[in-house]
């Protein structure tokens, strides 16, 4: 079984860690990584979403902060500081430094950065092949207004430094609309037999994947069928600030809104919401217990939906989530 699974940062990579359980050793995973975090420090080219998926599924991760390195030290950033040079608001430890020092090394003597993300990979043997959603730039950027007037800051200060408090007024993935998937994507989402949406935020990990154009249309034409796990439980994300980010794009934080924005492959651009909407990508979603209630909605809207356990505590209950999206995907293919 090929499966192919759209990822963000610390939702997608620990899902994949269930996932890798799940499977049996013929399957094997293809990850379509976020990259629309990814922000230029030091002159050095950091990507979150794809180390922490890197980190996670090759062991090196921080457990319990969920991103950067196991064991680090900050060195650097503590002599960055003596020379009064920042952003101090962004943790870039030692060990997480060589990442970043390899990769821009790599990208700066001509090599893309799928090629590089492969290179890496080398070392950390994540046990899946991942992709960068592009190798062209995107950086998402957030609307905001506070006292310094309105403006737009980079993701990584919305979320960093300014910890999502004010509100988020508009998501744009800077470069999306001229960015090109990158090689073997939308190959392999063709090729695939399951497309699985992570718990990742809807928003900025897997809505900007699905902003690279084709990427969207891909997963609405391909053969596999498409299955969600919702990132909301009980009308709240269960980390992060994807009800902020939600709500810049008009869409309520509840498992029954996300399922719906995304929207069923079933029903046909324009059936329901006029000129422009955007092609539905899922055949079935899973709610967690508590949202059981939204099934029968989710389901009246052409999604397949059953609710089932989400807290990812441990790998364990993480691979049962990801039994419970194969067996939904068999399910809606039959
Ligand atoms: P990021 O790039 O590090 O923000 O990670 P992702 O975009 O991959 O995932 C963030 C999303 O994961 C957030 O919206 C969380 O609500 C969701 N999330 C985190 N832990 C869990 C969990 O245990 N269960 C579920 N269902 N969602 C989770
Ligand atoms: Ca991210």
């Amino acid at each position: 079984m090929r499966i192919v699974a759209l990822a963000g940062g610390i939702g997608g990579a620990r899902f994949l860690r269930g996932l890798r359980e799940a499977i049996g050793p013929e399957d094997e995973i293809t990850v379509i990584g976020n990259t629309g975090d990814d922000i230029h420090l030091y002159g050095l080219k950091v990507c979150p979403d794809l180390d922490t998926v890197m980190y996670t599924l090759g062991g090196g991760i921080h457990e319990e902060q969920g991103w950067g390195r196991t064991d680090e030290t900050w060195s650097i950033k503590a002599e960055m500081k003596e020379y009064g040079v920042g952003p101090e608001w962004f943790g870039l430890g030692d060990r997480d430094f060589a990442t970043h020092l390899v990769r821009s090394q790599m990208l700066t003597a001509g090599y893309t950065l799928s090629q590089v993300t492969e290179a890496l990979c080398v070392r950390w043997q994540p046990g899946v092949r991942l992709l960068p959603m592009s190798d062209d730039r995107v950086e998402t950027h957030v609307k905001i207004t506070d006292e310094a007037g309105t403006r737009a800051v980079h993701f990584q200060e919305y979320w960093v430094r300014l910890h999502a408090e004010v509100d988020a007024e508009a998501v744009i993935p800077v470069g999306a609309d001229t960015a090109k998937p990158a090689p073997g994507v939308l190959e392999a989402i063709a090729a695939a037999d399951v497309i699985l949406f992570p718990p990742s935020n809807p928003v900025v990990s897997i809505g900007t994947i699905l902003a690279v154009p084709g990427i969207r249309a891909a997963v609405a034409a391909a053969s596999a069928p498409v299955i969600g796990l919702s990132p909301i439980i009980g009308g709240a994300p269960v980390r992060g600030m994807a009800d902020k980010v939600l709500a810049a794009v008009g869409v309520e934080a509840t498992a029954e809104a996300v399922a719906l924005d995304y929207g069923s492959r079933a029903a046909r651009p324009g059936s329901t919401g006029g000129a422009g909407r955007r092609e539905g990508v899922l055949d079935g979603w899973l709610v967690d217990t508590a949202d059981e209630a939204a099934v029968a909605a989710v389901e009246a809207a052409g999604i397949a939906c059953r609710a089932v356990p989400l807290l990812m505590t441990d790998v364990a209950a993480t691979a049962d989530m990801a039994r419970a999206a194969l067996a939904l995907a068999e399910q809606v293919r039959a």
